[in-house]
């Protein structure tokens, strides 16, 4: 049993962007960029690992990508042909320096730097047995267990890497730098993203393929669902080392997670969900004269829906690009506040209006309250909503931040108390099945399906084994971080 509780004053929870490059002089300087493409996935904190081909100089900081690596003399103390990168998430505690990733740590076979996209869900049971075993962690993220059972595993890093992820329970997309390769993984699930670009000669990884666009490198292709990547001097190695599962790919990167324009296992993000706002306007159509997105998740899917119902769209609410996702403020308070100081209403597309509102998803509710009742003061004639997912009833356990269930505002309400508390005229919901047909996928099967959304179903399918168990490891659990 844990004797003193590490967590409780700086509990995290994450999402998280990892990007990794293998042989090329500017490693960390594409890596730091790479990192501000997918500054979306977490703005708490960035790091970075190199290599040099004798040493692994790191620089890790509080703050934005562009805050912490925009110094020429920061790059340049980088030095090396090999890099990876991390940049993190929170939305409360105190940011805490020894969990900002990459992690590093001296093995037998040499230095080796980590960094993870995910969660995983057996970490608190694990990270119990490596402490009674007499592991001293440094940090209170799920990654480092990952770290401790390498370390006393024998073989090459790929040997110690697969038997430890044979362990490993949870949603993961890992980069890993070595004294010689860079290795990518992906659970054997696929939940959380990870991809192969190419600039010349040399390879890429990152979770999103926005990351290389801004530096003129190519996509590739995914990597698989359970595949782990050698990248060295000998070119690419791929190897599949666990048991095969169904792929179950997190549907929610698609609805609000990753960028617009990124390619996520060969589908445009941009394009998903303006599939899902026309499917929502033949699923829950409504007679409106304007077709209104709350900017900026909103916009594909509100483009889509006044596609669909040949309504006009206009930028009925104009938001203020200076401040960051709502989601960042730790307090309520904060969080109320901060949908003032980010969205003001358009009047003259609102005053006298029957207008749609369209948004990619509701969570505790907090936005779409504030919002409705901002358009209603600024004179709409009526306030319908369209939610481009399904109604959010069940927390993720596999990386994507969601409050615990009695926060989230469908696992307690149905859709008629939901619109009567948002104060809306009418309010839906994209459908499961409307969901699956805009993404292209056959109709949800509840044997197979194609995609995680067990945020909409509670339909888990990697175990959560530190939710099951003793009280005590339900009270860790708690304390569990996302990466
Ligand atoms: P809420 O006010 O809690 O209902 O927040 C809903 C809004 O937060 C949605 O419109 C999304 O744009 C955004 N959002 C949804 N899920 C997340 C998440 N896991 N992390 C950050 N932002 C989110």
């Amino acid at each position: 049993m844990l004797t003193t509780n590490p967590f409780q004053d700086d509990k995290l929870h994450e999402e998280c962007a990892i990007f990794g490059i293998f042989g090329n002089d500017e490693a960390a300087a594409h890596t730091a960029l790479g990192l501000h493409a997918l500054q979306h996935r977490g703005q708490e904190a960035a790091g970075i690992v190199a290599f040099d081909g004798a040493q692994f100089p790191a620089h890790r900081g509080i703050g934005l990508v562009g805050d912490i690596f925009g110094r020429k003399s920061v790059i340049e103390r980088l030095n090396g042909f090999a890099a990876i990168g991390h940049t993190r998430y929170s939305t409360s505690g105190a940011p805490m320096m020894r969990n900002v990733q990459p992690l590093f740590a001296d093995l037998e076979i040499g230095g080796l730097a980590i960094a993870h996209n995910g969660n995983l869900t057996n970490a608190i049971t694990m990270r119990k047995q490596l402490v009674q075993q007499g592991c001293i962690f440094q940090s209170t993220t799920d990654t480092e267990i990952i770290v401790h059972l390498m370390a006393t595993r024998r073989g090459s890093v790929v040997e110690r890497l697969t038997s430890t992820l044979q362990q490993i329970e949870g949603a993961y997309s890992l980069v890993v730098l070595s004294q010689d390769s860079l290795i990518g993984v992906r659970d054997p699930h696929g939940v959380r993203p990870l991809v192969l670009g190419k600039i010349g000669e040399n390879y890429m990884l990152a979770s999103e393929s926005c990351a290389f666009d801004i530096i003129g490198a190519t996509y590739v292709r995914d990597i698989e669902p359970g595949e782990l990547v050698v990248i060295n001097k000998e070119g690419i190695s791929s190897h599949f080392p666990f048991v095969p599962q169904q792929q179950r790919f997190c549907v929610f990167e698609y609805i609000y997670f990753s960028r617009p324009d990124s390619i996520v296992e060969g589908i445009s993000v941009y394009e998903a969900r303006k599939r899902i706002g026309i499917e929502l306007s033949h699923e829950s159509p409504v007679e409106a004269d304007v077709i209104v997105p709350i900017p900026d998740s909103g916009v594909p899917a509100a483009i889509g829906f006044a596609q669909g119902s040949n309504t006009p769209f206009e930028y009925g609410i104009i938001r203020n690009h200076y401040v960051g996702r709502t989601f960042i403020e730790p307090s309520d308070e904060i969080r109320h506040l901060g949908v003032k100081l980010k969205h003001s209403a358009n009047r003259a597309y609102i005053t006298g209006k029957r207008v749609v509102l369209v948004d990619d998803s509701i969570v505790r509710g907090t936005t779409i309250r504030k919002i409705v009742d901002m358009v209603r003061q600024a004179g709409a004639k009526e306030v319908h909503i369209r939610i481009a997912s399904p109604p959010t009833t069940h927390s993720c356990y596999y990386g994507v931040d969601t409050p615990e269930r009695n926060a989230l505002l469908a696992a307690n309400s149905d859709v008629d108390s939901m619109r009567d508390l948002i104060g809306a005229d009418s309010l839906a919901f994209i459908s499961i099945a409307g969901l699956y047909r805009a993404m292209g996928q056959p109709e949800r099967n509840g044997e197979a399906p194609h995609y995680c959304d067990a945020c909409f179903t509670g339909d888990y399918p990697i175990q959560l084994t530190d939710q099951m168990g003793e009280p005590d490891k339900r009270q860790l659990s708690l304390l569990t971080e996302f990466n």
